[in-house]
């Protein structure tokens, strides 16, 4: 492990795929790392243990984003068992494909209660209460500019998570803090595989010029950068990481 760096770094959707990937890569970068989840409390245990058996340091955090409260309780206990916050990882997220003319309220409601105001929560909180220095990375997705059908609610959700990282890192005047987003393309976790034919999992693995799909350390190693000295530059961006798909 690189040495403690004192940081402090909650990662929201942390039990599984793209999330769990970057705890262990904050972990071993020196972050101590607040492993938040919604449901999958075992699952969030063993990426701590990871984390613990790499020599870093790591707690895990029930809370749905969704859901104001339990938020700013997360925030509450990371900040009296460590501190306070350096980094804000947004990278809980559901998908939910279908297209319009289908799509019910439930289908609009949930992707817009996790992606955008599950976003909006966290940011809110981080905005208040980030030390001087620190890095918020939202989570978009490549669709934005691919545009797919049926993925309408879900990329707009997302879109409109880039429009708050833009207008947040200006919101951080003064601070030191910048505000970026993540938009990866396809990338092998249960949320991209999830109801897909092999072949169809194949053809967008293809739609780049790497021709495979990306993994959950590819995002991570992004979010490390953005988090880490090397990327105090950037700021307000949303960088597209899907091996060169648009
Ligand atoms: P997964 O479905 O594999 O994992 C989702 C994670 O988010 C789980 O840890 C889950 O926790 C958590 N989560 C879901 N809902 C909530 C909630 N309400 N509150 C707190 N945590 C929650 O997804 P990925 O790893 O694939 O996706 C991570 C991010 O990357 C998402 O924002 C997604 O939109 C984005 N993305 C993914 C792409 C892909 O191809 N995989 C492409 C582009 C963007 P629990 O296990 O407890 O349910």
């Amino acid at each position: 492990m690189s040495e403690q760096n004192n940081k402090v770094a909650i990662v929201t959707g942390a039990s599984r795929g793209i999330g769990a990937a970057i705890a262990e890569r904050l972990g071993k970068d020196g972050f101590t790392v607040i492993v938040n989840y919604a449901g999958s409390a075992a699952a969030a245990e063993e990426v701590v243990r990871k984390i613990e058996q790499a020599g870093g340091k790591a707690v895990t955090a029930q809370a749905d984003v969704a859901d104001a409260d339990a938020v700013r309780r997360m925030f509450d206990s990371a900040e009296t068992a460590f501190g306070g916050i350096d980094v804000l990882v947004n990278n809980a997220g559901i998908m939910m494909m279908s297209a319009l003319a289908s799509a019910d309220d439930v289908n609009f409601d949930r992707q817009v209660n996790v992606n955008l105001k599950g976003t909006f929560n966290t940011l809110r909180e981080a905005a208040k209460r980030l030390r001087n220095g620190g890095r918020v990375i939202n989570f978009s997705t490549t669709v934005v500019g691919l545009k797919l059908e049926t993925y309408g609610v879900y990329a707009a959700t997302k879109a409109a998570v880039e429009t708050l990282t833009a207008i947040m890192a200006k919101e951080m005047r003064g601070r030191s803090i910048t505000v970026n987003a993540v938009a990866p393309g396809p990338t092998g976790t249960d949320l991209f595989l999830d109801g897909k034919s092999d072949e169809l999992v194949e053809r967008m693995a293809k739609m780049n010029p790497l021709e495979r799909l990306g993994t959950p350390a590819d995002i991570a190693a992004v979010v490390a950068f953005l988090a880490g000295p090397d990327g105090a530059w950037i700021n307000g961006q949303t960088l597209r990481a899907n091996g060169g798909v648009i």
